[in-house]
């Protein structure tokens, strides 16, 4: 990585990092206040059936959201981290460099492109057999 631009890189993963504790935060603590409310279910459900329906709904999209969040979350600062230790840039998988166009589009990416397009292509190869 040109190392000139390590600065503006760090300032954006800190920022990112800063904006995803505050959304992990928000929705877990939203997610917690929803799980409570199923816990209660039943008390609900003869009354509200309509609402309960959707609110379920509602209560999965959020979930998938968080592990979405918490996985950015993960990433940005596993980059930072990376930074501390110098091995920023660096492909985790192959070891080779990350493009800086990726770096500038994903300061968080952990993997080449080449890489991150092979595992990509598994996890749709795999979902699709499911
Ligand atoms: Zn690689």
């Amino acid at each position: 990585v040109n190392t000139t631009r390590i600065p503006a890189l760090r300032t954006r993963l800190e920022s990112d990092r800063t904006r995803l504790l505050i959304e992990v935060a928000e929705l877990r603590d939203y997610a917690v206040k929803a799980t409570t409310y199923l816990e209660d279910e039943n008390d609900v459900y003869d009354n509200h059936p309509a609402d309960d329906a959707s609110s379920l709904v509602g209560r999965q999209t959020d979930m998938v959201l968080l592990e979405n969040l918490e996985r950015e979350l993960a990433d940005t600062e596993s980059a930072l981290g990376r930074m501390e230790a110098g091995s920023y840039g660096t492909c985790e998988v192959c070891g080779g460099p990350i493009a800086e166009r990726r770096l500038e589009a994903r300061p968080a990416a952990s993997r080449c492109i080449d890489c991150q397009s092979a595992i990509e292509s598994r996890q749709r190869r795999e979902s699709a057999l499911r």
